[in-house]
């Protein structure tokens, strides 16, 4: 188990200390982890336990540092423990860590995303991503009185029941659900079709009637790996909607704040009813929101009859920590990560081509993932159609050489401004040894 990490072995060291506290872990977590993905299991080996996070690095329990490809999934843009962010969110704890009343910090998180989405005329914050979308379809449903909801294979909107019924391609079969736990009738209403496929989204219209209540779909899908809407394609879910009667729902958890000052629709400009937001405007911590038309927020209780509501929703700490780093982010941070997203995805290419491997590297402004094939990926069926054993031996090579990606395949790589000439320095040093190590894996 501790052999040179450009050996291409598929665990080719040790991590004894986060070994130690994964079997603690497992002893009282299912699986030994908050959230699976955390876990490995995609690509096998020890999840790494983080210590502390700095700028662009993580040390973990071993004393092991690693350039972060990962930023927390998305939220760490700035870097971990931005000096601002950090001070922010110690003025914020100094006076009190909930109130459970209104306060200005949620006023002002509130005015700064609404004063940079033009769309976003008003806003509900809560805690998580998954809370965002969950309510912005209980809105939906409750404005338009219909039950049905499009959702599109392979994009990833949290842990919301009736959301999680991805399987079951081909036009308007109503999903069966994707894990125990979520009954026919919950996954029932919701309506799975392929990603970037226009004539299926009108052809469920066609065939349900004033029962549609809203598209849901991932502003820029990130959650089956990056697989960017084709040209027209929002544009022609958001008239499909209009043209029925249904709300375009534009879920802006990971690309909202991230992909632009305003997200993806700062980059298509393609106008949602509803949008969902969460990870960046947290700033490191439990912030998420949803908002859009100010006509259809007004049925929001207590100004209208959909119930909504959380005991930490807009809690003084997590809005202080949000609002410090989005008053951070101007055009010139953006266009720093934007900078540091395109060497690293050309140090990728550069190394994969060099050893002979098919791959795709596919981005969404400062988004990107790597596909080992060498078909561009416009949906789910492609995404799944690479050869993900090569992912899992580059992605075991750049962790022995400490580098951090995420560990599947099927997922977004995340970079922040403070991703400096050394950090990508290392990164480029490790990529030859793990793009060998990928031309030379074998489907096990
Ligand atoms: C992460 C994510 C969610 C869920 O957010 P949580 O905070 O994990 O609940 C929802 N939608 C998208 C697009 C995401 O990337």
């Amino acid at each position: 188990m501790s052999e040179a990490p450009s050996s291409g072995t598929p665990y080719p060291y040790d991590a004894p200390a986060s070994q130690v506290l994964f079997d603690r872990a497992a002893a009282v977590t299912p699986g030994g982890v908050n959230s699976p993905v955390r876990a490995f299991r995609a690509v096998g080996g020890t999840p790494r336990f983080m210590v502390s996070g700095t700028g662009p690095y993580l040390t973990d329990a071993d004393g092991r540092e690693y350039v972060d490809l990962v930023c927390s999934w998305g939220p760490m843009i700035l870097g971990h423990s931005h000096p601002e962010v950090v001070a922010a969110v110690q003025d914020a704890v100094s006076r009190g860590t909930s109130f459970g009343t209104p306060g200005e910090g949620e006023v002002a998180l509130a005015e700064e995303m609404v004063d940079r989405i033009e769309p976003l005329e008003q806003v509900r914050l809560v805690s998580s991503g998954t809370e965002a979308t969950m309510s912005a379809i209980r809105l939906a449903r409750g404005f338009t009185q219909r039950s049905k909801v499009i959702k599109f294979a392979g994009c990833y909107h949290g842990h919301v029941d009736s959301l999680l019924a991805a399987a079951g391609s081909g036009v308007a079969t109503f999903a069966l659900p994707d894990t125990p736990g979520v009954t026919g009738a919950q996954a029932g209403d919701t309506i799975v079709l392929p990603y970037n496929d226009l004539e299926s989204v009108h052809e469920a219209f066609h065939r349900y009637p004033g029962e549609i209540a809203c598209v849901i779909t991932e502003a820029s899908p990130g959650n089956m790996g990056v697989v960017p809407p084709l040209p027209g394609f929002n544009q022609g879910l958001k008239d499909a909607c209009r043209e029925n009667g249904a709300l375009y729902i534009s879920d802006e958890v990971m690309t909202g704040f991230r992909t632009s000052r305003a997200g993806w629709y700062g980059v298509d400009g393609v106008r949602p009813d509803l949008m969902t937001f969460g990870k960046v405007m947290g700033g490191g911590f439990p912030a998420a929101a949803f908002g859009g038309r100010a006509d259809v927020m007004a049925h929001l209780a207590p100004a209208g009859p959909v119930y909504q509501a959380g005991t930490l929703s807009g809690n003084p700490v997590a809005t202080a920590a949000g609002l410090a780093q989005l008053r951070l982010l101007d055009e010139a941070a953006y266009d720093k990560v934007n900078a540091v997203s395109q060497a690293i995805q050309s140090l990728v290419t550069e190394a994969l081509t060099k050893e002979g491997v098919a791959h795709r590297l596919q981005n969404a402004s400062n988004m990107f993932s790597v596909f080992f094939t060498d078909r561009e990926v416009r949906n789910y069926e492609d995404a799944k159609r690479q050869e993900s054993f090569r992912f899992t031996a580059f992605f075991h090579s750049m962790l022995a050489q400490g580098v951090y990606l995420p560990p599947s395949s099927f997922e977004s790589w995340f970079v922040s401004t403070a991703h400096d000439e050394r950090a990508v320095q290392r990164i480029a040093d490790a990529l030859p040894a793990a793009a060998r190590a990928a031309a030379e894996a074998t489907a096990a």
